[in-house]
């Protein structure tokens, strides 16, 4: 007998889990059209592959998964895509998102399924097909499996946990699965276990569940597994991974800190069996197990197609004339649907047809009194009344201090509260305040970023202008230097005209440098100053006389017969100079 441990916290509400459990799984009939979000992971949106108009079979892919933590989406049914646009979806904020919406052809055609052998396959070749399937984690948080079946290098794995505790009221679509598929859910653990290698498999069953634990310990026996199958105390939120964790292996996992920190990983046993299906079957998650309950006549869980607006599936159960709205998820931790004609998705595990008799108005809210329940009740060991009192002050600050993200908003504090003080709801609030304050935040530091790389981009494009600018000059300064060039050597006086590249090697050569050392626009640039200095020179020489020996003598000729003639005027005239200047100095 296996020792089990205790979690903090935790409350008691009625289950409400056999209502839905008398009778087997039914299959949803084809809705008169699915609408299948893009975006039903963790992680990157995926790419749509089909457009208005395509044919689709059952199973083709018609999200592209986008990066390594995103999972693809598929065809739920084989028909006409009538569009891709955005529709409502099952989230708090009503908000829209992108789908493609599918005519059904009502031939539930498949496309060639490929089955394989997954122990042929390498583990990077598993964890890819994983993805391709789109296989997610069902239990609620929709992280893409494959990207949690890498082993650490660092810590190794001691346990693997398997969730089959579904600890939320109403819901009861996990305990059907194990009932009756329980031989595909203990393979898909084997499939986890082969990529993990962890030393222990643990499979946690709450106690309210004995049929199911049954059912599981007899697919282990019968696949000869080691694999533990352990009934754990009906508390909520047992079926929380944290508080699993700790009851079957007393760790302890930090606010901060991953599971596989501590050598646990853990999954939902709902993925296990879409994990084997993918694998063994080739088949991608087109459907998923939903209990539909509350407010109606026949509640029970239906095998229905991702897609299929929550209306039509309602309907299935007969829902009383006084029900008024749909919750999605269970009554702690689910949210009313804002449009009724949003999809069901892979994260949808429940329905519940909403009415006042069954969740009554709350009294209304009445001030703290500070009692202190709420922090005991906390699986988590938070404040919540601190948080309460910070996220009501809109002090975001101090519940982030405090550690509001650490809250799984499992409604604990909520159900125990004396003073009917909705603080879940306050929790969302200030989550969501947080949220969209920090995408503001990087709204505005990518502007500043885009801004920053535009005056960088600029400031390049001018350097780069200058640059062809300046180089054009050379190019026309080299150009005339090589038509003077040409001109003097047609003179015959000049020297040899002369490229671009003969001018760089000739001032390598007089800086006694290789040539392909000298900067050609500087070479053109020392080249025309050379031209020109030699053209000056021509010039100067062309402006000289040619036969200065012949002048001089003519010169001294002159003075000579100047001379004479001044001594033959002396002879008859007295009072004549003695001397006169040569000729060329007259003239100036
Ligand atoms: S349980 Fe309610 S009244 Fe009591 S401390 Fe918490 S918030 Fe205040
Ligand atoms: S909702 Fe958050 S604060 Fe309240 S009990 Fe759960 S974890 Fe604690």
């Amino acid at each position: 007998m296996m020792s089990l441990f205790k979690f903090k916290g935790g409350v008691k509400p009625p289950t409400h889990k056999s209502e839905s459990t008398g009778l087997p799984i039914a299959r949803a009939p084809l809705p008169s059209r699915l609408i299948v979000p893009l975006h039903q992971s963790i992680g990157g949106m995926p790419r749509p592959v089909v457009q208005a108009g395509d044919k689709v079979l059952k199973g083709q892919l018609i999200g592209e998964a986008d990066g390594w933590i995103s999972a693809a989406v598929h065809a739920p049914t084989s028909g006409t895509v009538l569009e891709v646009a955005m529709h409502a979806q099952p989230h708090p904020s009503g908000l829209d998102a992108l789908c493609v919406v599918i005519e059904p052809d009502g031939k539930d055609e498949w496309i060639t399924r490929e089955p394989v052998d997954y122990k042929s396959l390498k583990p990077e070749e598993v964890r890819e097909r994983l993805q391709q399937a789109g296989v997610v984690g069902l239990g609620g948080a929709v992280f893409p499996t494959h990207g949690k079946l890498t082993a650490s290098k660092t810590v190794a794995m001691e346990e693997l946990v398997i969730n089959g505790a579904e600890c939320e009221p109403f819901i009861t679509c996990d305990d059907l699965l194990m009932r009756e598929r329980a031989e595909e859910v203990v393979r898909g653990i084997g499939i986890f276990r082969d990529l993990l290698q962890p030393q222990k498999v643990l499979i946690g069953i709450e106690d309210n569940k004995p049929e199911a634990a049954a059912a599981m310990r007899a697919a282990v026996d019968a696949l000869n597994e080691p694999f533990l199958v352990v009934q754990v105390p009906t508390l909520y939120p047992a079926g929380g991974a944290k508080q699993l964790i700790r009851v079957l292996t007393g760790k302890e996992v930090p606010a901060a800190k991953r599971s596989t920190d501590l050598g646990v990983q853990c999954f939902n046993v709902a993925t296990a069996y879409t994990a084997w299906r993918a694998i063994a079957h080739g088949e991608p998650v087109v459907s998923r197990l939903v209990t539909v309950s509350g407010d109606v006549r026949t509640p029970r869980n239906y095998e229905v197609l991702i897609g299929t607006p929550m209306e039509e599936l309602l309907k299935l159960a007969q829902p009383h004339p006084d029900t008024d709205g749909i919750i999605m998820g269970g009554p702690m931790m689910g949210f009313l649907v804002p449009d009724p004609q949003a999809p069901v998705v892979k994260a949808t595990n429940c329905l519940i047809a909403h009415c006042e008799r069954l969740f009554p108005p709350k009294a209304p809210e009445m001030p703290c009194i500070r009692c202190g329940a709420c922090a005991q009740a906390c699986p988590h060991e938070l404040q919540p009344f601190e948080l309460y009192w910070f996220a009501r002050a809109r002090n975001f600050g101090k519940t982030q201090e405090y550690n509001i993200f650490d809250c799984i908003e499992c409604g604990c504090c909520s159900f125990v509260c004396p003073s009917r003080i909705p603080l879940v709801q306050y929790f969302r609030f200030a989550k969501s305040e947080i949220w969209a304050r920090e995408r503001e935040k990087n709204a505005a530091e990518g502007a500043k970023a885009r801004f920053e790389f535009k005056q960088l981009r600029d400031e390049r494009e001018k350097a780069e202008k200058a640059e062809k600018l300046a180089r054009a000059a050379a190019a026309q300064a080299a150009k005339k230097a090589a038509e003077a060039a040409a001109a003097a050597a047609a003179e015959g006086s000049a020297p040899e005209a002369t490229t671009p590249a003969t001018e760089t090697a000739s001032v390598a050569a007089e800086a006694n440098l290789p040539s392909d050392a000298v900067d050609p626009e500087k070479a053109a640039k020392m080249a025309t100053i050379q031209a020109a200095m030699e053209r000056a020179k021509a010039q100067r020489e062309a402006a000289q006389p040619k036969n200065t020996e012949a002048l001089k003598a003519a010169q001294q000729r002159e003075i000579e017969e100047i001379e004479a003639r001044r001594q033959a005027a002396r002879l008859t005239d007295p009072a004549a100079p003695a001397a006169v200047a040569p000729a060329s100095e007259k003239a100036e």
